[in-house]
């Protein structure tokens, strides 16, 4: 992982470790937070003050959403981390629990003190076998140093933590169903309002955050949020981790400053692979805007530059493909990955899903008809906004986008029943 400056240990031998961490600085906040030196409204304008948006895909105000929630309200308040990455795309979070777990345990500490929640779960993805250990020995090894649990650092305040492991379901990424699914139930999204911050975790006020959000605190505190701002862009700031993957030399996690050129990125994956162009990149997950080579050169990577582009930087797992890539066969892996991952509870995502990937595969088989292609333009409008979660409108995207920007290569199927690179 290339490493800017946001993450304390990501460069040093045994980066996981208490004793590497404490030795950089780390939990150094937490103790000043304890000691009553920060109180929560000064965290909560710092986090403002810094412009950190939720990693996780949403980029919402970090520092906005904490004040939603009361922290002197009576009763049980949860903090939730969400680990659960399933983005096709995506592969930065499992990074922070391997690598860097105690910055992220530091920031859930700090998080929850400032919502006044005494209990925090990690939900994170089951596949994850070596991140969820190296997570477990960490909060084990914070819980033996006294920096979680009961009357912490002699502060009156209790938080403990807790790991859920995660089956694998896509879904299980959205707030609602994640919550669902710790408490036991089928990951299934809940309809909103209430949301979370009145209505969580078994009933009680909660706060999601994403893992790369919440890991990002330490050192915003540490440094001031206009340290971190400055780091990026006004309204997109700091530095963003990102996942570069497809058709690259060096396919990996990149953490750069908001703002920093595509091409940059580019150069840091060691180009286009066998020395091809690029055609096409999809710069924030599967479920954000495909957009061709010219704009996606012409980009700044970060969250107001690539709406300006077209598309969303989303959860930073920037996929690109090269000059050979057939847009029919990606679009069709695609649509079937939605297939399968709708949970099925609005009749719009649960059919519309299916039936999109079987209108991209018949294309695909050479047995499309020329109205299919009238129905893909013409489908996203007819699941987004209309469905309870963000999974209908994310099947929607790839197929609208790209229609938009390759919607020759599926006239060309049509039309002579192969792909365009048969002729070649
Ligand atoms: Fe389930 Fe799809 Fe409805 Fe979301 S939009 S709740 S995934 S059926």
């Amino acid at each position: 992982m290339m490493n800017e400056n946001c993450f304390r240990t990501l460069h040093l031998p045994e980066s996981w470790t208490l004793k590497t961490y404490v030795e950089n600085g780390g939990y150094e906040v937490w103790k000043k937070v304890l000691a009553g030196e920060i109180s929560p409204e000064d965290i909560i304008d710092q986090v403002k003050i810094s412009a950190l948006r939720g990693r996780g895909g949403a980029g919402f105000p970090t520092g906005l959403k904490w004040s939603f929630m009361n922290r002197r309200a009576p009763g049980q308040k949860f903090l939730l981390c969400n680990s659960d990455e399933g983005e096709p795309g995506t592969c930065k979070d499992r990074d922070i629990l391997r690598y860097n777990p105690h910055q992220l345990i530091e920031g859930m500490c700090i998080a929850a003190y400032v919502i006044g929640a005494s209990r925090g779960y990690n939900y994170i993805r089951g596949e994850f076998h070596e991140p969820i250990q190296r997570y477990l020995g960490a909060v084990n090894e914070a819980r033996a140093a006294g920096f979680l649990g009961q009357d912490i650092l002699g502060s009156g305040f209790d938080f403990d933590l807790f790991v859920h492991a995660g089956a694998g379901a896509y879904i299980c990424g959205e707030e609602t169903a994640l919550i669902e699914s710790i408490e036991g139930k089928k990951g299934m999204p809940r309809f909103k309002p209430p949301f979370p911050a009145s209505f969580g975790l078994y009933g009680r006020p909660t706060t999601i955050n994403n893992t790369e959000t919440l890991a990002s605190i330490p050192m915003i505190l540490a440094k001031g949020g206009q340290w971190f701002l400055d780091l990026g862009k006004p309204n997109n700031g700091g530095t963003k981790l990102f996942s570069v993957s497809g058709h690259v030399e060096k396919p990996g996690n990149q953490e750069v400053r908001m703002g920093t050129p595509f091409k940059t990125l580019l150069e840091n994956a060691g180009g286009i692979w066998k020395g091809r162009q690029l055609k096409a990149v999809i710069p924030g997950g599967s479920s954000t805007p495909v957009l061709p080579a010219e704009k996606a050169l012409a980009m700044d990577m970060d969250y107001d530059s690539i709406s300006k582009a077209g598309s969303f930087l989303g959860a930073g797992s920037v996929i690109i493909m090269d000059e050979t890539t057939d847009m029919v066969k990606v679009l069709e892996r695609l649509s079937y990955f939605y297939y399968e991952e709708s949970c099925g509870q609005c009749t719009p995502c649960r059919e519309g899903t299916g039936w999109m990937y079987r209108v991209v595969k018949r294309i695909r088989e050479g047995k499309g008809r020329p109205e299919d292609l009238a129905l893909l333009r013409d489908v996203g409008g007819r699941i987004t906004g209309k469905v309870i979660c963000g999974l209908g409108d994310a099947a929607a995207i790839p197929v609208t986008s790209f229609m938009k920007h390759f919607g020759h290569e599926f006239e060309h199927y049509v039309e002579h029943g192969c792909s365009i690179y048969d002729r070649m």
